[in-house]
């Protein structure tokens, strides 16, 4: 039961490097804090990826590099006729833009088996996954993904929401919203980002996110808001607010949220009380956010060079 899992989406990513040169990565939200949490928890955690992948070429170096991550793969299920999606980060004197092709990614068909989606989320300490995951399923594939997400809360699990928000990515506000709350129902812990919460729900505070979700369902609700006053609840400290360690200067906040909810999920796992994982995170974020790229080697030192 050393077990967590990761749910989502990973792309082939393509950055810019020099003129028409690029670079191949592979990254998504949730695959990075699945990396960041191999790093982050013992040697007899299990840390796995639930997705969907091709048969393709693309689909094999995906599979390849995960396994070299150290992340188990057997929770990718291949998907014929289908490839994995893609973004492509263009550099214009510094500022990055960022192209998405994922309109036909395996990955949207990650909730199309109910039978294999239980048996990928059995058996878990925890399972993570965000509102991206969610997002890129169609309507029927969200309800069979929430209804998993119950059951193995039922079994055990501790479930973790990230509520990543992507407009595009939904046919409306109001789906999106729909969306959020419905996940925050099963979930045990959510993570939202306090900016994009006052934009879509119009929250004034983020004690009234904390609120929100806490009515939804979720047991526990941690609020970020960049380098302001992380403000939360969990049953074992009640409401807090822990101010992050200030970092002069920001090189690139790429997987701020997704390392936070890693360091989160490992102190948690591991035994750490809820205040104790909060600043483990917001640490690890902070280091992130300092260094260039989504997966940051240099932030988890010493476990990163055994894997
Ligand atoms: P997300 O990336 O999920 O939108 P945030 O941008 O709020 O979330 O960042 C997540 C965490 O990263 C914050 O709670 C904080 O711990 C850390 N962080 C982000 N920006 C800063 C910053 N400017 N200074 C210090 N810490 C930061």
């Amino acid at each position: 039961m050393n077990s967590f899992l990761a749910v989502g989406e990973c792309m082939v990513e393509l950055a810019q490097m020099q003129g028409n040169l690029y670079r191949r990565g592979f990254a998504g939200d949730t695959f990075n804090t699945a990396w960041y949490a191999r790093r982050l928890l013992p040697a007899d955690w299990q840390v796995s990826y639930a997705s969907c992948i091709g048969n393709d070429a693309a689909s094999d170096e995906m599979a390849r590099f995960i396994a070299a991550q150290g992340i188990d793969t057997a929770a990718l299920r291949r998907v014929p006729d289908r490839t994995v999606g893609l973004y492509m980060i263009s550099l214009d004197e510094g500022e990055r833009s960022f192209s998405y092709w994922r309109g036909q990614s395996a990955a949207r068909l990650l909730a199309e088996d109910g039978d294999w989606l239980a048996r990928v989320l059995a058996g878990h300490a925890v399972i993570y996954l965000s509102a991206i995951t969610l997002a890129i399923l169609p309507p029927d594939g969200r309800t069979r993904l929430c209804d998993a997400m119950r059951v193995a809360r039922t079994q055990g699990a501790l479930v973790a929401f990230d509520t990543n928000l992507r407009p595009s990515l939904w046919e409306s506000g109001a789906a999106m919203r729909a969306g959020l709350m419905r996940a925050a129902e099963v979930a045990d812990l959510v993570l939202p980002s306090f900016d994009e919460e006052a934009a879509l729900f119009e929250d004034a505070t983020p004690g009234q996110t904390v609120a929100r979700y806490r009515a939804a369902g979720a047991r526990s609700v941690i609020v970020k808001n960049r380098g302001r006053p992380i403000t939360g609840f969990a049953p074992d400290c009640g409401d807090f607010s822990f101010a992050p360690v200030p970092v002069a200067r920001v090189v690139d906040s790429t997987a701020a949220g997704d390392s936070f909810a890693a360091a989160l999920l490992a102190g948690l796992a591991t035994g750490k009380d809820m205040l104790r994982s909060v600043r483990a995170a917001a640490e690890l974020a902070a280091k992130v956010i300092g260094a260039p790229g989504a997966l940051v080697r240099s932030s988890v030192p010493g476990a990163a060079e055994g894997r």
